[in-house]
């Protein structure tokens, strides 16, 4: 179970409302058994139900079960598409391993408003489903050339550009030498990329211009595909 509580020996997690109907109206727990809690920053606890009611409830932590483990530093910039596929995006990318997700507005991006506390919460669903310790934050809305302006020297960059279709596939033994370190993946949106954002990517130091194959991807397919692709590159 996720909480926004720090966690720790001796330490006690107060319940909200529907954190309590789901332990203690859907799972049935009572007074006595044991919870699995993460926070994303202080690893997995083994907690105990201390307090059970309708509208709250408390949580005793036992014993840490696993450490906190980060993710590689990865970060997947995407353009929002459709609502139920920008949700995709953001739960399989939390799935997958991105330590940080940067919805980006482009030149062609057709959807100019997210609400990220909702895909901050698909985030947390995806760490809690595959057992994770960690949430990668979803930031807000911003727009890909104010990122780029202020692009940190250090990060690599997998520019996936549906312009390259049939080129080269991600990643070259060559790229592999420029494995260390922090990276990015971009995907656009469904218009693709301006030729004003391709040519300064393009430009850009640390820049890996990459194709996903023959076929052009959906955006959502496209982020999946690139994530599984630098993982098996790169990944851990
Ligand atoms: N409208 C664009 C076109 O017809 O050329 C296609 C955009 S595609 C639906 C959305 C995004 O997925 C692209 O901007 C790119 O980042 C990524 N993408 C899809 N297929 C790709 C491929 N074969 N190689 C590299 N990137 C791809």
């Amino acid at each position: 179970l996720y909480v926004d509580h720090p966690l720790g020996a001796g330490q006690s997690v107060p319940l909200d409302r529907d954190q309590a109907h789901y332990l203690f109206g859907v799972m049935r727990l009572a007074v006595g058994a044991a919870v699995a809690l993460f926070n994303g920053r202080d690893g997995e606890w083994q907690a105990e139900v201390a307090e059970a009611g309708k509208r709250g409830g408390v949580l005793a932590c036992v014993a840490q079960s696993k450490p906190l483990q980060l993710p590689p530093d990865l970060w997947l910039l995407f353009a929002p598409i459709k609502k139920a596929r920008t949700d995709f995006i953001v739960e399989k990318a939390a799935e997958m391993g991105a330590a940080r997700i940067l919805p980006v507005a482009t030149d062609f991006t057709n959807s100019e408003r997210i609400r990220q506390d909702r895909l901050q919460a698909h985030a947390v669903e995806a760490a809690e489903q595959c057992g994770g310790t960690y949430v990668p934050e979803v930031t807000e809305l911003q727009k890909l050339a104010a990122l780029l302006d202020h692009w940190p020297a250090d990060r690599q960059l997998m520019f996936c550009d549906e312009a390259e279709v049939g080129q080269r596939l991600f990643l070259d033994s060559a790229d592999s030498g420029a494995a260390a370190g922090p990276w990015a993946i971009l995907i656009g949106p469904e218009g693709g990329f301006s030729p004003a954002e391709r040519k300064r990517l393009h430009a850009m130091p640390h820049t890996h211009v990459v194709s996903l194959g023959p076929r052009i991807l959906r955006a959502d397919t496209a982020a999946v595909a690139a994530m599984t692709l630098w993982q098996h590159t790169l990944g851990d």
